[in-house]
């Protein structure tokens, strides 16, 4: 039995969660209303990892194909020690991967991946999208919810879900735990055309150079037409900052203790742009009613696992499961996080001690890393990561063939 609804669900916020949500409940025969504050949908010119579990999600919602598109399917997650310059490990993403974990690991362009979502939702009769919709608050009466816009606009529906990400609104008048927590550090983004990437860096990878209170990842993007470069180090900064333009002065500052193999990379990037890095502590509190968090709305964390936009990903097509097979919407939000809470938590957690324990370690810490991660077998890796990774992963009977899938 599933939920009926005379009115739309509203979502607030068209990133990858709110058009993702839409879909869900699209297949699921939801009408759905995106209320996205920009002028227009769009997403930042960076690249995004995608794990196995975000491929199982897109396969859930049917859009498994269009995901592909354009994705550079890499040979390995390389990790570097950037004061050595040398390798410590790598994790083959090879055909035994994707059979262990149905799905292949990939990096696409963040443009590309939400623009083929929304493509989807336009095709879709039950998804409507509206842009300069900016949520402030709600009200609700027990069978609506009435979204309130910065213009004194008004939007009533069946029910609202929160996609409005990192400094959401509704989960200031849901949960109230204030501003999110400033980490610290502070990422710095930059795309090169391949062709500026030093050669004997242009890996068919993801990589990770991990250094005393500082990383850099680079890999390639767009059919390798470019690298994306993701920096990180902790400045020790008070004040959340997002997009903002930055000197490369400004960037190499934090780097210049590491191998000049490393640097380099550095050197190479252009137009870099910075994010202060947020999170804040899980919450069991994700529903109010007919009203419910979703994505980086309910449990923002620093991107060290880069499963931020995954974990968005595996809520919506949860949501949409939930709201198809129960009959109320009240035990339907229930069941949603109860599925949820404790898996987005772990990972909230765990990508703050993978910062502390894997990417910046100094000395012996670091010597302790380079020891645990080297002894590891590629069969070691599929059991480390079967949590996070196996997520979602289809019956083996349900493969096509007994085979799983395979680029
Ligand atoms: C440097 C960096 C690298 C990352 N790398 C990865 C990675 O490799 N893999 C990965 O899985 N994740 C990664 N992440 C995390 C990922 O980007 C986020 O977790 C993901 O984008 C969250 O999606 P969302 O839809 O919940 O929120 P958002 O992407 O923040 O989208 C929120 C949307 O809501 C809109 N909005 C905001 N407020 C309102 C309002 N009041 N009313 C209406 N609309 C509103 C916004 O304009 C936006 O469109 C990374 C994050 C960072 C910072």
């Amino acid at each position: 039995m599933a939920v009926t609804a005379q009115r739309p669900f509203l979502i607030a916020g068209g990133g990858i969660g709110g058009l993702a949500s839409a879909i869900s409940l699209a297949n699921h025969g939801v009408r759905s209303i995106v209320l996205e504050q920009a002028s227009q949908f769009g997403e930042i010119g960076a690249g995004i990892q995608l794990g196995p579990n975000a491929f199982n999600c897109f396969d859930a919602l049917g859009f498994g194909a269009k995901a592909r598109d354009g994705a550079v399917f890499i040979d390995k997650l390389r990790l570097m020690d950037a004061v050595a310059g040398e390798e410590i490990c790598h994790i083959p993403l090879d055909d035994a991967f994707r059979a262990h974990f149905s799905n292949p690991y990939a990096v696409v362009h963040r443009g590309d991946l939400h623009g083929a979502l929304l493509d989807a939702c336009n095709d879709s009769a039950l998804v409507e999208l509206r842009t300069s919709q900016r949520v402030c608050s709600y009200d609700q009466d027990g069978t609506t919810v009435t979204a309130r816009m910065a213009d004194d606009g008004v939007v009533t529906g069946a029910a609202l879900i929160a996609c409005d990400g990192l400094n959401s609104s509704i989960r200031q008048q849901l949960v109230g735990d204030g501003a999110p927590r400033v980490s610290g550090h502070t990422t710095y983004r930059s795309v090169i055309p391949t062709e500026q990437m030093p050669d004997d860096l242009r890996w068919n990878a993801a990589t990770l150079w991990a250094g005393p209170k500082c990383h850099i990842v680079h890999y390639p993007l767009k059919g390798w037409n470019v690298f994306n470069l993701v920096v990180t180090y902790h400045n020790d900064v008070t004040e959340a900052v997002a997009g903002q333009p930055v000197s490369k002065s400004e960037v190499q500052r934090g780097f210049e203790h590491i191998h000049p193999r490393a640097q380099q990379i550095i050197e190479h990037g252009n137009d870099w742009k910075l994010w202060v890095l947020c999170d804040r502590e899980p919450t069991a509190h994700w529903i109010d009613g007919r009203v419910a968090l979703l994505g980086d709305a309910a449990h923002p964390m620093l991107q060290y696992f880069a499963q931020g936009a995954c974990m968005a990903l595996e809520d919506a097509v949860c949501l949409g499961q939930m709201v198809g097979t129960h009959d109320t919407i009240d035990r339907a939000f229930a069941a949603y996080q109860q599925e949820r809470f404790a898996r987005t938590a772990r990972v909230q957690v765990m990508s703050r001690l993978i910062g502390d324990y894997i990417y910046h370690p100094a000395a012996g810490m670091a010597d302790l890393r380079n020891a645990t991660m080297q002894a590891k077998t590629p069969q070691d890796w599929f059991e480390t990561l079967d949590w996070l990774y196996g997520y979602g992963r289809p019956p083996q009977s349900s493969l096509q063939g007994g085979q799983a899938y395979v680029t």
